[in-house]
């Protein structure tokens, strides 16, 4: 059983989008248990970068309104979905897809928090504080690489605030996205296990969007978790987008150094299926058996893996989640 810390299924919905990377029918035969199903508001789209070495404008702020609105059809769209909502770790059986109601960028949310719990009651149990943009309670990295992710200012009064409310009700935070004065501010004011749903190592790819190893020391110490994201350029160490030249064992390089570094309990899998383009071998959810295969190839054993794949996300969850 696999359990997974961040899609964008949803967003290709609400486009009416073809089925890319997420084929549910093909995830029930790969032993794709569900995970967190993003409701991403988007921001335009930046231009691509042609090389390895880039510096994108950070995004503009989205009005809370406007946010609030594209949100509400995002989550429409995901309850049209064939997957059941999970508000308890036991929600995830092997029979189905199980998604995570997820707020990537808390930009929908009003700065006072007046509709957080209206959101609570529509199942909502994940809320990253940003996407890559600022909004009234933090701000995100920009996509830069090489790059530290120390580009910007920390949270908000209402950021603190949002982390406070959503450590009493058992809403997790999430980290990924973040810049890094963000990161150890809510290091600080955090009562749960701190949690990045789908980034990868700085040292070995030094994208704004990877975890310094500082910052894996406190993931580690508070036993929250990794989600290793297999976007080829938050994978490769030249930061590339080279699909075709990235195997899969970029993916296991990541789990490997997170897991020597702040031990196996504390690593599982952030595909960001059908948000970024992950290495061809891998492909999309039918894949996913391969991977655990070069797993086991690299030699994690049955406990190890059972871990990583989906052991690791529930036990957080349930440390988490009210
Ligand atoms: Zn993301």
């Amino acid at each position: 059983m696999i359990v997974d810390g961040h899609n964008d299924l949803v967003l290709r919905s609400w486009r009416e989008l073809p089925v890319w990377q997420m084929d549910l029918d093909a995830a029930h035969e790969a032993g794709f248990a569900g995970g967190f199903f993003a409701l991403y508001v988007p921001s335009p789209s930046p231009v691509e970068p042609t090389t390895a070495h880039y510096a994108m404008p950070l995004a503009d702020p989205i009005p809370t309104a406007d946010a609030a609105r594209v949100a509400l059809e995002l989550y429409d769209t995901l309850r049209s979905l064939p997957v059941a909502i999970a508000t308890s770790p036991g929600d995830f059986q092997p029979d189905r897809v199980t998604a995570i109601v997820h707020l990537e960028g808390a930009d929908p949310l009003a700065p006072d928090l007046s509709d957080l719990e209206t959101w609570y009651e529509r199942g909502l149990r994940s809320v990253g504080l940003v996407w890559s943009r600022p909004n009234a309670f933090a701000e995100g990295v920009p996509f830069r690489f090489p790059s530290s992710p120390d580009t910007g200012r920390g949270l908000t009064p209402a950021g603190v605030e949002l982390v406070r409310a959503c450590n009493r009700l058992g809403v997790l935070v999430d980290l990924s996205h973040l810049n890094e004065a963000g990161f150890w501010d809510v290091a600080r004011i955090s009562q749960a296990p701190l949690v990045a749903t789908h980034s990868n190592a700085h040292a070995l790819c030094r994208s704004t969007r990877n975890l310094t190893d500082q910052q894996l020391d406190a993931i580690g110490e508070s036993g929250g978790m990794v989600g290793v994201n297999f976007a080829v350029t938050f994978l490769r160490e030249d930061g590339a987008q080279a699909p075709d030249e990235t195997p899969l064992a970029e993916i296991v390089r990541h789990v490997d150094y997170i897991a020597e570094r702040i031990g196996i309990d504390h690593v599982g899998f952030g595909s960001d299926f059908d948000g970024a383009v992950v290495p061809t071998e891998l492909g999309g959810v039918a894949g996913l058996p391969k991977l655990v295969d070069a797993l086991r190839d690299a030699g994690y054993d049955g406990a190890a893996v059972a871990k990583v794949t989906h052991e690791n996300w529930l036990r957080v969850l349930g440390e988490t989640w009210r």
